[in-house]
């Protein structure tokens, strides 16, 4: 029996993604609403600048959409809010989490968020159920933070960066800040140097790099150089570079990491290399080639079955 694929309006999704592997997005806020207008927002400029939070969508109908989807136990890894905004901003988010926790505590919840909210106490306190908080913080000098981020005007630098220390000591769960790097912008030795000093202030677990890798909203932002990116996670130490610098002839052009995507996906339960290529929307041949990689770092084994070949995590 087939089903029509149901159209929802907060939800989308699930894709695979290179860190979190089957995510089904949540999208709470309108098109380009933000506290930022960061010159390399992929989603393109911030059209409502603001920071006054409120219920942008009505919460109860995004906790239906979810209740409807998830009914069918989907095969997910996490559930993340993200989207063209910033869903901080959206005062029910805390609401939504907790729902999601108390009724489907089997999938992980993140979010990414800029980070700019969580000088209030009431953000990071919705908050801290999800499993991960993934945040970004791309300047600690309010002159390079003008320049990139282009903040509302009543935010400070000072209290979002006391909001993320704030956040860490609240929060148990895995905290990711992603620094966001624009060649002669913020990549000289003194503005380093204070990204360090206040990533050692905040203690994430996590510190991910990022550079442009599509166009932004502003057509004069660089890509940060790989060797450069290489230099700074040296100097950061424990920074994992995430902008996907071209090194296989067999990447997707999707820049998705296939091996990743793979493991996550046979991580639920053995699959056939046709199974894969459905489910990541890529040729048999590719996932095929990958696999031999993954067979051969041990990573996963074959294992005959009467259907087919089927792929499985190494034990
Ligand atoms: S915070 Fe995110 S959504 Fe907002 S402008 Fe910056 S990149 Fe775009």
């Amino acid at each position: 029996m087939t089903q029509d694929k149901k159209e929802y309006k907060y939800i989308f999704g699930p894709v695979p993604s290179r860190r979190l592997g089957m995510s089904l997005g949540v999208d709470l806020m309108p098109h380009k609403t933000c506290t930022l207008d960061c010159v390399y927002c992929e989603s393109g400029k911030t059209t409502n600048l603001t920071v006054e939070r409120k219920a942008f969508v009505p919460t109860d109908e995004v906790i239906g959409e979810l209740t409807d989807f998830l009914s069918s136990d989907p095969a997910l890894d996490y559930i993340t809010f993200s989207g063209s905004g910033e869903p901080t901003l959206h005062e029910g988010i805390g609401d939504i989490v907790d729902f999601i926790k108390k009724n489907y505590p089997q999938y992980n919840v993140a979010i990414l968020t800029n980070g700019t909210l969580f000088y209030l106490p009431e953000v990071r306190k919705q908050l801290l159920k999800a499993d991960l908080i993934k945040a970004s913080m791309d300047a600690v000098s309010d002159e390079t933070f003008v320049r990139i981020n282009r903040p509302h005007r009543t935010l400070n630098l000072e209290d979002i960066c006391n909001g993320l220390v704030k956040l860490r000591q609240e929060f148990k769960n895995s905290l990711v800040i992603e620094v966001f790097f624009i060649p002669k912008i913020n990549m000289a030795d003194d503005e380093l140097k204070k990204i360090k000093l206040m990533l050692d202030r905040i203690q994430p677990d996590q510190v991910q790099l990022n550079a442009l890798d599509r166009p932004g909203t502003e057509s004069w932002v660089d890509t940060a150089e790989e060797v450069e990116m290489k230099r700074i996670a040296s100097y950061l130490g424990k920074a994992e570079i995430i902008k996907h610098y071209k090194t296989s002839a067999m990447e997707n052009s999707a820049g998705m990491d296939v091996e990743h995507a793979i493991v996550s996906t046979i991580k639920r339960r053995p699959c056939t290399a046709r199974d894969i290529a459905q489910s990541l929307g890529i040729s048999e041949e590719n996932v095929k080639a990958h696999a031999d990689i993954l067979i051969n770092n041990s990573r996963i084994v074959e294992h005959k079955m009467p259907r087919g070949v089927f792929y499985k995590l190494y034990e």
